[in-house]
């Protein structure tokens, strides 16, 4: 049976305890992935790239300590495999919670008056605005110098990029929005590549 890196189609996991997973797989899916849900340390083995959906932090990061996921996920993206993290996913990723990225989250930032909300933002490397759609998101408070900041509400950051991590307080994956999946995939297949032609000198 042909494994996914021999394929060539890459292996993205998306983290499923909890929260808004089934979106990002399908997505995925339809931009020619191949999709695993992760669950427990074992659905992380070979994976080429994570994504950690939105959802409630405080689930996930109590799913996360009973799953034993924090030390082999960290591991994963410690590797420099890509990694995609939207609303809690993002604040997942924080210095307060598994301190993969150089950045501290607000969480339910925007207030209770502006639950959710929807606008259009610039991306420096996109061509037409991302239609981004905002659920009690987080923002990000503070960040460290080796990340970028890609996209800001009120000047309050609410995307950014650190080496091979991109966070965004909102959801793509439920407005249609594919673009950063896209970026994100092209990441994994660029990376995949890399470590091909290596093995291969
Ligand atoms: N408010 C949630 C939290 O703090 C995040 C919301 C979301 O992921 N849509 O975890």
């Amino acid at each position: 049976m042909a494994h996914a890196a021999v394929s060539g189609t890459p292996l993205v996991g998306v983290l499923a305890l909890q929260g808004g997973f089934g979106a990002h797989l399908r997505m995925l899916r339809d931009l020619g992935a191949e999709v695993r849900e992760v669950r427990v340390p074992a659905d992380l083995e070979g994976l080429d790239g994570l994504v950690l959906p939105g959802g409630e932090s405080t689930t996930m990061t109590l799913g996360i300590a009973r799953e034993g996921l924090a030390e082999p996920l960290s591991a994963l993206v410690r590797s420099g495999a890509p990694v995609l993290g939207t609303c809690a996913g993002l604040i997942m990723l924080d210095r307060e919670h598994l301190g993969l990225m150089d950045i501290t989250a607000r969480r339910n930032a925007f207030g209770r008056q502006l639950h959710s909300f929807e606008t259009d933002l610039d991306f420096p490397d996109l061509d037409e605005p991302v239609h981004a759609v905002f659920i009690r998101a987080p923002w990000i408070d503070e960040h460290g110098a080796g990340v970028e900041v890609l996209a800001s509400v009120d000047g309050h950051a609410v995307a950014a990029r650190e080496g091979e991590i991109t966070v965004v307080a909102f959801h793509p994956e439920l407005s249609g929005e594919h673009r950063l999946h896209a970026q994100f995939l092209e990441r994994v297949r660029e990376r995949m590549a890399a470590s091909r032609a290596s093995r291969d000198d």
